[in-house]
């Protein structure tokens, strides 16, 4: 026999734990993961909305559990960021391109492949070392390896900028990732030199509505090409939305209406099929 408040607290505490237990369970199982390199890269096409024509892909990462169940990478990215595994998470993911896209890139210098990294990958010059090291081993060209940061990535100012303009000098173009629904500071665009803004798929998705966010759709348009940079569309699902898209101006498209995310067998197919 417990007097009530003590046996609540209790009760409080072991809830606590379980989800403790829980959590570290999770994060045990994606270091194991990042360990034993259980995961995969799924590519989506980017498309040049006039033509049609596929000018590159993103590389989107898979987590394939033990058990054969693929989890998406909004379920254990935050997570990954937290605890220090994005940094290996990121490595995997652009050694998977080069080793499995190597000789495709090799064959159409044009195509590109856009990798994306977190904060932290822009916080010390470790990741864009690493991408250098990398690049020396393969024969395709630095301009088919993109880098996507969200604004978030942005924020460490100092030395993100810093990182990002050594990105760029060795050839890589750097796209502002998910462009509208961050920091929104637009007086960073001023001191970040990007090649390419894409703009978010909530901007894209009410495209031709009602909704309020509708009408800031064209401002973002307006704002890419007042700064003179490329413009991406995600998450494009309707031909409707594709037509508004290129009668604006936005040169290029990824979304369902075109192609979802694929294995790389698949992302070849699609590709040879065209
Ligand atoms: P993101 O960079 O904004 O990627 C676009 C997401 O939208 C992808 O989801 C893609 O599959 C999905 N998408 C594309 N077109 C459409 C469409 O027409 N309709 C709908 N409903 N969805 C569409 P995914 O693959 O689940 O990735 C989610 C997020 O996870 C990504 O958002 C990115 O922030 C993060 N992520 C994925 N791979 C990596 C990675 O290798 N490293 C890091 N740091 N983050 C990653
Ligand atoms: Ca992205
Ligand atoms: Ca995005
Ligand atoms: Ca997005």
């Amino acid at each position: 026999w417990l007097p009530a408040g003590l046996a609540s607290g209790m009760l409080a505490a072991w809830g606590f734990l379980r989800v403790v237990r829980r959590h570290l369970s999770f994060e045990g199982q994606l270091r194991q993961a990042v360990r034993k390199n259980q995961f995969e890269v799924h590519y989506q096409p980017i498309v040049d909305l006039h033509t049609r024509r596929c000018v590159g892909a993103e590389a989107l990462v898979r987590w394939r559990q033990s058990n054969g169940q693929l989890v998406r990478p909004d379920l254990f990215i935050p997570l990954a960021e937290e605890s220090g595994l994005i940094q290996p998470l990121t490595d995997l993911v652009l050694e998977r391109v080069c080793a499995e896209l190597g000789p495709t890139l090799l064959a159409n210098p044009t195509l590109y492949i856009s990798i994306n990294v977190a904060a932290i990958d822009l916080a010390s010059s470790r990741f864009a070392d690493e991408l250098a090291h990398q690049m020396a081993d393969v024969a395709f060209a630095p301009s088919q390896i993109a880098i996507e940061a969200t604004e978030r990535g942005f924020m460490h100012a100092n030395t993100a900028n810093e990182i990002i303009q050594k990105l760029r000098s060795a050839g890589h173009p750097v796209l502002i990732d998910d462009f509208g629904t961050g920091y929104s500071s637009l007086s960073y665009l001023q001191h970040f030199r990007v090649d390419t803004l894409k703009i978010d798929k909530a901007f894209i998705d009410t495209v031709g509505t009602e909704a309020a966010s509708a009408s800031v759709a064209p401002h973002i348009v307006e704002i890419g090409h007042s700064l003179g940079v490329k413009l991406v569309a995600e998450g494009v699902e309707s031909e409707d939305q594709a037509l508004w898209l290129s009668s604006r101006g936005v040169q290029y498209g990824q979304g369902w209406l075109f192609a979802r995310a694929m294995p790389r067998d698949d992302f070849l197919a699609w590709l040879a099929g065209l």
